[in-house]
């Protein structure tokens, strides 16, 4: 309890009822100054007006003013300008009615200058007669409240723009259950709201059943990737898409896919498919009888003994079998992609198809040695041309990727279950992140040096499709200005049965 001078005076000089009373109530005032000088939260009384009496201490030290530059209109200034219209004429209002008042705004911290956010509460006091003799106002500091409003108002604007945005297809998944979807993944997908309501959404029932798997298995595993599948809209037909899933939380499994139409590219793909393979066709026949014209020219000038005309005709053969590969790549290319790749059942003896391939590469190549290790010794059934077709396509690259590095060689060995033929070559080798990608279809290293060397990136994929219609494995090891290994692992087993099997003549 706190005694002013004015009370111990009084207790000292009139020791009668009345100033006990004064001094009772002197320190009864005193003691509620105390305490609301104490707590954490800002208080101040106006007079009925609305003009400025009292403040406590806290709010002094932050405002960094005393009460008598607050009074009047003085604490407008400690104000944000921005509050000033909304806060005087709420005020107002309540002066005018005597409606309690509630209002949230900004005070300056009078030393740094720095704006809080407040919320502010005023109430009445009224006498007996229900006349306002004062107004009691509190402001409870609620900056940091504020601010994480403002950054989760900020970021739900963020997302509720994303989920409307009319290009990407947003869905939430709970499980396989679709449980929120954006308007463009209804239009998308043919499905109505209800819809969704209803729980008829669910990924796994509108997925292709060529994509169930992939499908399930990115579900399982909560990885965010990027993939490509197909959904089955209400209508029954397909949509193709590119699904980029994010989880959001393990059990149960929930998260966000961002689906884009996939359509356009993939018809043109297959326009850009249909292209090639009707291009190769054409090109293919009229081909085959200029290279049938220039034997039989070649022919007639030899038996005239016009042996230079002749020779001068041969030089046309090297380019125009140039052609004829590149020709018959790109009809494989397109005969893999339609699933229609031949192969012949018969019996190989795999060291002299090896022998064969590499007395043609050497005498086409004069300036490299191609070195065997090992032997085979043993038949495989499979199609020797397509079989022949791999290790030329690897001992070509091989040749084509070390123009300054004219060792070649080659292991073979065999284990149980196995025969492996690898490739070595001490060329410009292939850098890492790559190793995969060269086994796509139309992929090429984009090292500059490589750049120079021609070839338009199917032989490996090709290589690579016919080494798995054998059940083999196709592998590379390669580092850059070292050289590259790529071995082809075949299984020694029964015959495979490969595609429509049709055994040659
Ligand atoms: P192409 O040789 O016609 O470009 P391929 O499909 O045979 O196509 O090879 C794909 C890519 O792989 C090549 O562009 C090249 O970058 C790389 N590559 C293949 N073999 C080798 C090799 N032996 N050494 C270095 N790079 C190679």
């Amino acid at each position: 309890m706190v005694y002013t001078e004015r009370t111990k005076h009084l207790t000292r000089a009139y020791r009668g009822p009345l100033a006990r009373n004064i001094m009772k109530q002197e320190c009864q005032e005193e003691a509620l100054y105390a305490v609301v000088d104490a707590i954490p939260h800002f208080v101040w009384m106006m007079h009925p007006d609305g003009t400025f009496e009292y403040s406590n201490q806290r709010m002094r030290d932050y405002v960094d003013r005393t009460t008598d530059q607050l009074q009047g209109n003085g604490w407008i200034q400690i104000l944000h300008p921005e509050d000033h219209e909304r806060t005087l004429a709420l005020r107002q209002h309540s002066l005018e009615t005597g409606d309690p008042y509630e209002n949230e705004y900004r005070f300056q911290n009078g030393q740094t200058g720095a704006y809080r956010w407040f919320l502010a509460r005023a109430m009445p006091v009224r006498d007996e007669a229900g006349q306002i003799v004062k107004w009691f106002a509190t402001a409870t500091d609620v900056d940091e409240q504020k601010r994480t409003e403002e950054v989760l108002r900020q970021s739900q604007e963020r997302a509720s723009v994303l989920m409307n945005s009319n290009m990407i297809g947003i869905i939430v998944i709970e499980g396989e259950q679709i449980v929120d979807a954006n308007d463009t993944f209804l239009r998308m997908t043919g499905y109505t709201r209800e819809d969704l309501h209803a729980g008829r959404m669910n990924v796994m029932h509108m997925t292709t059943p060529e994509y169930l798997a992939c499908t399930q298995q990115v579900l399982t595993t909560q990885q965010q990737i990027t993939y490509e599948k197909e959904y089955v809209c209400k209508d029954g037909s397909r949509l193709s898409v590119l699904v980029c899933g994010v989880p959001l939380q393990q059990h149960p499994f929930q998260g966000i896919a961002f689906v884009l139409d996939n359509s356009a590219r993939k018809e043109l793909e297959q326009r850009k498919d249909d292209f090639l393979s009707m291009a190769s066709h054409e090109l293919k026949t009229p081909l085959t009888s200029l290279k049938l014209q220039i034997q039989l020219v070649k022919k007639r000038l030899e038996q005239q003994d016009l042996h230079d005309a002749a020779e001068a005709l041969s030089r046309v053969e090297k380019p125009i079998g140039q052609l004829d590969r590149l020709i018959t790549e790109l009809l494989d290319v397109s005969k893999i992609q339609a699933g229609r790749l031949e192969f012949f059942q018969e019996t190989i003896n795999l060291d002299a198809l090896l022998h064969n391939v590499v007395e043609t590469m050497e005498q086409m190549n004069g300036a490299h040695t191609i070195v065997v290790h090992g032997a085979a010794s043993l038949s495989l059934v499979g199609d020797k041309d397509r079989l022949e077709q791999v290790f030329i396509n690897l001992l070509s690259n091989a040749i084509k990727y070390s123009p300054d590095a004219p060792l070649i060689e080659m292991d073979v060995s065999t284990s149980t279950e196995t025969v492996t033929i690898s490739v070595r070559d001490h060329g410009m080798g292939i850098p890492k992140e790559q190793h995969e990608k060269i086994f796509e279809r139309f992929y090429r290293a984009f090292d500059p040096s490589q750049r120079a060397v021609p070839g338009v990136g199917m032989g490996l994929y090709i290589v690579a499709e016919i080494v798995k219609q054998y059940g083999g494995r196709i592998t590379v090891e390669s580092e850059v200005g070292k050289g590259s290994t790529f071995s082809v692992m075949l299984p020694l087993k029964e015959p495979i049965l490969l595609h429509g099997d049709p055994i040659r003549e």
